[in-house]
């Protein structure tokens, strides 16, 4: 069943009432989080909790958490896009943006970054005025925003001193952090900033709000289409299971009273925003993909013979897609790569694969 909550009331009106009516269609809105363009502008907003809201239109989704602190974000759309998602921020609350979270670093996600983060205000500027020894200018971003990531996404944004990066400096994440998670605690809730190595790419995070119960979880999961492995920035189908078995593992059901809409939210990359159900079939599928594949390459098959095997059969419908930049074909085609050489590793000798 399609509901779709029409954006621009609720993006225009805090009342009570309408946080209830939030929750009263929740039931049938979580998988259906389609979004209805809004009137006056090509961006999409869609409250999930109180202070929650996803916007989406503007390259990847970009999720907005409201609090006293102010305003942090996960993800913040393509460049040509960032004046249309400041001005939805600022339709939904007139507090600063205090960081902006990157969950990896593609170009429709961390586009916005120099706009929205010049637009905010570093949470730190006093301390480092006062030279209270937080005078990280990497943490106060000279009193913008400060833009966090995995320092993966830095290593992939910037080049060596001399050379051209791949996306301009003032795009760059500015706090970086290169253990399994960073956490924060703002806005009355614990935030935590888990890294998914291998997944998407090798800087992907998904980011954890654990009050709201929201998880952003950047491209791991795409509703769109099979998650993009992207093995030239160091994506990896077996790290993209991973990272979906990690988010089966935070996400929490309505069970046992089906009847309350109390559930976990996890806000995709790009598309529709899931619960856990959903989750468990886009995790399903990617893993049946993945062992039809390898049961083809038991056999002998070839590339040819198992893409002409149909290996996405009864998941094509849902999320194969024949045209654009990732299609059915080139799922299927990393699947059998990567397998195909973990056969080639164990033949020729151990695998070197670190274990975990
Ligand atoms: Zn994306």
């Amino acid at each position: 069943m399609k509901h779709q909550i029409p954006p621009r009331t609720l993006a225009a009106s805090c009342s009570l009432l309408s946080v209830a009516m939030v929750f009263a269609l929740g039931a049938w809105t979580s998988r259906a989080f389609a979004q209805r363009p809004a009137a006056a502008a090509d961006v999409e907003v869609v409250q999930l909790r109180p202070n929650f809201y996803v916007i989406g239109g503007a390259g990847g989704n970009v999720v907005v958490q409201t609090g006293p602190a102010g305003v942090i974000l996960v993800d913040s759309g393509s460049t040509g896009m960032a004046d249309k998602v400041l001005a939805a921020i600022r339709r939904l609350t007139p507090l600063p943006i205090r960081y902006i979270i990157n969950t990896s670093m593609d170009a429709d996600h961390v586009g916005g970054n120099e706009k929205l983060a010049k637009a905010g205000l570093s949470i730190l500027p006093g301390a480092v005025v006062a030279g209270a020894g937080l005078g990280d200018d990497l943490v106060s971003n000279f009193g913008a925003a400060s833009v966090l990531a995995h320092e993966n996404v830095l290593t992939r944004m910037s080049a060596p001193t001399g050379q051209s990066s791949p996306a301009p400096a003032a795009l760059w994440p500015t706090k970086t952090f290169a253990y399994r998670m960073y956490s924060m605690y703002l806005n009355g809730e614990g935030i935590q900033v888990l890294h998914q190595p291998a997944a998407h790419t090798d800087g992907d995070t998904v980011v954890f709000f654990r009050r709201g119960d929201v998880i952003a979880t950047g491209d791991v999961i795409d509703t769109t289409r099979f998650p993009f492995i992207d093995t030239k920035r160091g994506g990896s189908v077996q790290g993209e299971l991973d990272a979906l078995n990690r988010l089966m593992d935070l996400s929490i059901h309505n069970l046992p009273i089906q009847w309350y809409d109390d559930r976990t939210f996890l806000v995709p990359g790009h598309g529709h925003t899931y619960d856990k159900l959903d989750l468990l079939e886009y995790r399903d599928a990617v893993t049946v993909v993945r062992d039809r594949v390898q049961d083809l390459i038991n056999q002998g098959r070839t590339l040819a013979q198992v893409k002409a095997a149909n290996p996405t059969l009864g998941y094509r419908s849902q999320y194969g897609t024949d045209s654009g930049p990732w299609t059915t074909d080139m799922f299927v085609e990393v699947v059998y790569n990567e397998l195909s050489a973990k056969v080639g590793r164990t033949l020729s000798g151990p695998a070197t694969r670190e274990p975990k």
